[in-house]
């Protein structure tokens, strides 16, 4: 098939080569995202490969639809980016990877909570400077915290195996429990108790309009003073302004993120040279209590591979007509 592949870098180029030596397709990498500004490179091209800042709206699918697009692969989990119904609507099949490496996501959010808990981040810079003074970087032990974590799909239950390893009680919310997490001792709960009881909260949720700003000032004030929040799912489940609200406070005692509500404009790029813009984002960066990495959770050998395998083979599956799995439809934003 002849693909346009939005939002390139070396390594999506890398991977999407190697892999596509087994599948033959005619891939063409173009660097920018798609928006409605971009989407004429896309002219000609039966089907596209997109990332997670590609903003596929309905004005966008209307335009690739004349153009002759049929097939939006997205190369992630994730797919709030795309107005599923609008695709729908315009008969556009949109598959994507629902399972790459879940592991590569619960490790990285385990690492951001040892990081931001015993305060590695800032550790790292003082002894480089031959400061080796301990003031301020106190921790607590995770063995016998509570965990709470919010979406227990295939990343939450690799992130509830993790910390049951180290010891934490873990309670759960999710409108589907999974009985994988109950045989490991995971409890379910309602969010309000979830919220009360928890020393660390971890999302791992998909962003619906159910989940946008679950996290907010209403859910905050439930939670315990000096909770630590942790973020791996998508920005806008969690409202960043309350939560700036929460740290001025001492109400969240730490924050890690790995996505944010407005990430488009910033992450994935080199913006060292450049004054960043958005007021909010730069608020979060002068905590030293936040821990902040660019939704690099994924960034892992092995799901950049397997993110490479299943997009090619979801393009092979739909050249030869078969009934591909991994196809997303407008239901799912109900999930
Ligand atoms: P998944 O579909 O396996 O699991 C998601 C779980 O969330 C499901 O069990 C679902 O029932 C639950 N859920 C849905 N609505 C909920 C709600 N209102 N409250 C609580 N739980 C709810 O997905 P996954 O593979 O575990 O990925 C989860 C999310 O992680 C993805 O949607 C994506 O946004 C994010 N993600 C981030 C990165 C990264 O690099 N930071 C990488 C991959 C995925």
């Amino acid at each position: 098939m002849k693909v346009a592949v939005f939002s390139t870098k070396s390594y999506d180029r890398k991977f999407l080569e190697a892999a596509n030596r087994r599948h033959g397709h005619d891939m063409v990498f173009f660097e920018p995202h798609l928006t409605d500004e971009t989407t004429a490179l896309a002219s000609g091209f039966e089907a596209l490969c997109v990332f997670v800042n590609d903003k596929l709206t309905s004005d966008v699918l209307k335009s690739l639809k004349e153009q002759g697009t049929k097939l939006v692969a997205l190369r992630c989990a994730g797919f709030n980016n795309v107005d599923l119904i609008a695709a729908s609507e315009l008969g556009m099949t949109v598959v994507r990877v629902p399972a790459y490496s879940p592991e590569a996501v619960a490790e990285h959010t385990a690492a951001l909570i040892l990081s931001v808990n015993r305060k590695l981040h800032r550790a790292y810079s003082r002894v480089r400077e031959g400061n080796f003074s301990l003031e301020g970087l106190l921790g607590f032990n995770l063995h016998n915290k509570t965990v709470g974590i919010i979406g227990t799909g295939q990343i939450g239950f690799a992130f509830a195996k993790i910390v049951t390893g180290f010891g934490c009680r873990v309670l759960a919310h999710d409108p589907y429990p999974n009985p994988e997490c109950e045989s490991i001792g995971v409890v379910y709960t309602e969010p309000a108790s979830l919220f009360e009881e928890s020393d660390i909260i971890s999302l791992h949720c998909p962003l619906t309009p159910e989940t946008r700003h679950f996290i907010d000032s209403e859910a905050i004030k439930k939670m315990k003073t000096g909770v630590m929040l942790v973020n791996t799912s998508r920005g806008a489940v969690i409202d960043t302004k309350a939560v700036i609200h929460a740290l001025k406070s001492g109400k969240i005692g730490a924050l890690a993120i790995d996505v944010y509500e407005e990430e488009g404009d910033l992450f994935f790029e080199d913006l060292s040279n450049e004054v960043i813009q958005d007021d909010v984002f730069a608020r979060l960066l002068t905590f030293p209590n936040v821990l902040i990495t660019g939704h690099q959770a994924f960034f892992t050998q092995e799901a950049l591979q397997s993110i490479a395998e299943t997009t090619l083979s979801n393009f092979t599956v739909y050249e030869q007509g078969g009934p591909c799995v991994n196809i997303i439809t407008a239901d799912r934003i109900k999930v």
